[in-house]
């Protein structure tokens, strides 16, 4: 693999180049790199949660002339319409050309990000210390010493005795006030730094600090508690109970940010894998009459696993089709679903890890992703001999490698890591349980699953003009 443009003519001629995006763009292409990270920002610092997330698609999608798929009655080339799941994951499609029994060109992203969720009895009030704080239990992947002293914010839909649906947002706006994670002083961490890293932290002791002040009630036992209580009671009408039908996701509080002096970079939140809804999103936004039908599916709980019903092993997707199906055909027969979905091609859009200059280390450096080097097509995940992989087959990789090219996208290839040094998966073998070819495609983020992903400017335009062109396809 040549590393840059020395070498023999030969060599260049035959060999895999290598360069970042920012060596090779032009003066339009910066300032349309610019003009889409500008948007991605402002999206990735609002969609905190996998809700606020499918909230902020959908607006944009209404706004580019979408419709609910109960208001479209028939199959019509070019129609817009989206389908939503319990608030928390979505599908939206472009009527193709072609009949949809022949397949569509789909790309399936996730929308939920690892965070710390409450606990379902959360509040107490510590005795010696006077402090009322909220228990939680992490979700998904994180390392949990990154979740201590950093400004947090509360994210949570409260289902209220009476039925009533309450929603709380407190600490992204600048005049809102945040929570914190409490750590230990290094004066006083001597035995705490004998602790190995994955324990620096423990589960039980990511608790997020509320409140110090005590109601004044003099027969009251716990004040403190009694003062949160009240607060929560008189602004949203809640009593304790109802955190038992609650859902309260604590995550990091503020806005995306540039990153570097050359502000080429973007630090944020929720990254994974908010920035390919977005990107994914708007390519099928901006898709007019495409030849086969382009579908962006937006899934929850990947983090843990794809379980629930609205994560991608529900049957959603199916549902999603068989609408589409109707619209031709209401009475279409069986046969037609399972084709129109083996006949589909689909782009797992997920993230990948970027070689970090710091921890070179866990990477084998010829297969690695690197920031702004393009879309970062990764053939299997997996981990221990591909062990749970959809490894796509070298027939879809070709069609895939085709596409871009023919349209001048950059792109590089990537593998999570050493062979053996870890792994992961992605919703791609859910997919391809449906018999469609299944590729993961997407940016590669530096410390990713951390509380400040970072990902290149370059790479938001290179993803979202990939997801365009397999959609133009
Ligand atoms: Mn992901
Ligand atoms: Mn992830």
């Amino acid at each position: 693999m040549a590393k840059d443009e020395k070498g023999s003519a030969k060599e260049k001629k035959l060999s895999m180049k290598r360069r970042s995006i920012w060596e090779t763009a032009t003066k339009a292409q910066k300032g349309a790199i610019e003009s889409i990270s500008k948007d991605y920002m402002d999206f990735i610092g609002k969609a905190k949660t996998e809700r606020l997330t499918v909230r902020e698609l959908i607006s944009g999608l209404k706004k580019a002339g979408f419709k609910d798929i109960a208001q479209q009655k028939t199959w019509r080339a070019g129609a817009k319409v989206y389908m939503v799941n319990r608030d928390k994951s979505l599908a939206a499609a472009v009527l193709g050309k072609e009949p949809i029994e022949d397949g569509a060109n789909l790309i399936a992203s996730h929308g939920d990000s690892p965070r710390l969720d409450l606990k379902q009895n959360p509040l107490f009030e510590d005795a010696d210390t006077k402090l009322a704080l909220l228990k939680t239990h992490y979700y998904g992947g994180i390392r949990k010493y990154h979740w201590v002293n950093i400004p947090l914010a509360i994210h949570g839909t409260v289902v209220l005795g009476n039925g009533k649906v309450v929603e709380v947002h407190i600490g992204e706006d600048p005049a809102d006030p945040v929570f914190l994670i409490t750590d230990l002083l290094p004066h006083l961490s001597k035995k705490q730094g004998e602790r190995k890293l994955s324990e620096g932290i423990q589960g039980e002791e990511l608790q997020v600090l509320l409140a110090s002040l005590p109601f004044t009630d003099k027969k009251a036992s716990k004040k403190v508690k009694l003062w949160v209580l009240d607060h929560l009671h008189r602004k949203y009408g809640m009593v304790e109970e109802d955190f038992v039908s609650s859902e309260f996701e604590i995550t990091p509080a503020g806005p995306a940010r540039e990153v570097g002096f050359d502000r080429s970079m973007i630090g944020a939140y929720g990254q994974d894998d908010r920035i390919c809804a977005f990107t994914s999103v708007k390519a099928l936004m901006d898709t007019a009459s495409p030849r086969r039908t382009s579908i962006c599916l937006v899934m929850d709980k990947e983090e843990i696993g794809s379980e629930g019903p609205t994560s991608m092993r529900s049957r959603f997707m199916e549902e999603f089709y068989s609408r589409l199906l109707e619209l031709k055909d209401r009475d279409y027969p069986d046969r037609k679903l399972m084709e129109s979905l083996s006949r589909t091609y689909a782009i797992s859009s997920d993230v990948n890890g970027a070689v970090d200059p710091i921890f070179k280390q866990v990477h084998e450096l010829q297969n690695a992703a690197r920031l702004g080097h393009g879309i970062c097509i990764t053939k299997y995940t997996g981990s221990g001999g591909k062990y749970n992989a959809n490894d796509a087959s070298a027939e879809f990789m070709g069609l895939i490698r085709k596409v871009l090219n023919d349209a001048k996208v950059p792109w590089q290839t990537g593998e999570l890591g050493k062979v053996d040094e870890g792994g992961g998966g992605t919703i791609a073998k859910f997919l391809a349980e449906h018999n469609m070819d299944v590729v993961d495609a997407g940016p590669a983020l530096i410390s990713m699953h951390s509380p400040m992903e970072l990902s290149s400017k370059a790479d938001v335009w290179a993803t979202y003009r990939a997801y365009a062109a397999f959609f133009a396809s």
